[in-house]
């Protein structure tokens, strides 16, 4: 038997998760986003349960070309465009839309021979200083793409960051307007949290990721209670081993917890090793036998250990959930200090992964 730890890929939950989307976005295209290996849910087993989107958004070459091989004949975007000349001819051959952000890329594209002209998105920087043209170089930006034969269609884009807090998306929907306000081309906007939180974002083509896979924009499992998505992967393992601790024991690496009253504690098979975030600490939820009860004690490679003292019938084989269907992933890592998409990039590729 293989150690008892395993993921559960849930196609339905993705079908949903995509289709209660495009119900509160039902004027725009939906670009799923797919990148870091589907947000850890694995590329090609997630395309079955996203096959109604209107197209895919990865982060280089390979993935658009892994979905290619794996049937995708739609639309697949390269969110940061392409890092080298010589990714052109698959950006040609598999025919992609990319980001253009630089000035180093336009010239790359205007240097080169394809067989077509390629659409792109044009990224104007708002305001989160990573990638694009500020406001008041973008038309010329724009213009110098119109030029360019090798170019087809031009979409506008630019990616919010505070769309999922207070600071929110006034701020950036300005720059924007200010730097697109004499062009023309259809617009795509909004990650998750402004699907979500800010209509007015909405546009021609969305962009969501997180909200996919059943998780929240802002790291806060209570801001989807008002929606219906659900969690893609629940991580499961079980316990196997069982302690009785006197007070005064302590348990794991560093003795960082110690028992203050006689305590039952459970070994459960899953690590830092597996994705568990090592941070976590003492009083982080888990589920046992579909209670919730806390982790105790520091999180090492291949174990952790959790409090059994309040769940009497639970001992070896007894079912853990370390988060999931019944436990949100936010939940967990809100305890940790991080957010859900960490917890769900970070799953290891020694976890078998099972899709239903
Ligand atoms: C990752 C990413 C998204 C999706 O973000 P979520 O918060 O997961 O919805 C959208 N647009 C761009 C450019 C991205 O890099």
């Amino acid at each position: 038997m293989p150690r008892p730890i395993s993921a559960a890929i849930d196609l339905t939950a993705l079908a949903h998760n995509l289709a209660t989307i495009r119900s509160l976005v039902p004027q725009s295209k939906i670009w799923s986003i797919v990148k870091a290996n589907a947000y850890g849910h694995g590329l090609a087993r997630v395309l079955p349960g996203l096959r109604k989107t209107d197209g895919f958004g990865v982060l280089d070459l390979d993935a658009a070309i892994k979905l290619r091989e794996l049937g995708w004949a739609g639309p697949i975007l390269l969110l940061e465009g392409f890092f080298h000349a010589t990714d052109l001819e698959g950006i040609d051959r598999y025919s992609l839309t990319t980001i253009i952000h630089s000035d180093e890329q336009l010239q790359m594209l205007e240097a080169t021979r394809l067989t077509k002209p390629v659409n792109i998105q044009l990224k104007m920087n708002t305001g989160m200083n990573r990638l694009g043209y500020r406001p008041e170089v973008y038309p010329a930006a724009w213009q110098r793409a119109r030029a360019c034969p090798n170019i087809g269609q031009i979409t506008l884009m630019t990616h919010f960051s505070d769309a999922d807090n207070g600071r929110g998306v006034e701020y950036q929907m300005g720059e924007f307007e200010r730097g697109a306000k004499e062009l023309t081309g259809p617009r795509c906007l909004a990650n998750s949290a402004a699907v979500l939180w800010h209509a007015r974002t909405h546009a021609n083509w969305v962009r969501p990721g997180i909200l996919l896979y059943g998780a929240s924009p802002s790291g806060v499992a209570a801001a989807l209670a008002n929606h219906s998505f659900l969690p893609a992967m629940t991580l499961t393992s079980e316990i196997v081993a069982v302690q009785t601790l006197a007070p005064g024991d302590t348990v794991g690496y560093g003795s960082s917890y110690k028992a203050e009253k006689p305590m039952r504690i459970g070994v459960v098979a899953c690590g830092y090793a597996d994705g568990y975030p090592r941070a976590a600490p003492s009083g982080t939820p888990i589920m046992v036998d579909h209670i919730k009860t806390q982790l105790v004690g520091r999180v090492s490679m291949d174990m952790i250990t959790v409090d059994l003292t309040a769940l009497p019938m639970a001992g070896i084989g007894s079912k853990v959930q370390l988060w999931g269907a019944e436990l949100s992933v936010d939940e967990v890592a809100q305890a940790c200090g991080t957010v859900g998409y960490e917890l769900l990039c970070a799953l290891a590729p020694r976890v078998s992964v099972c899709v239903v």
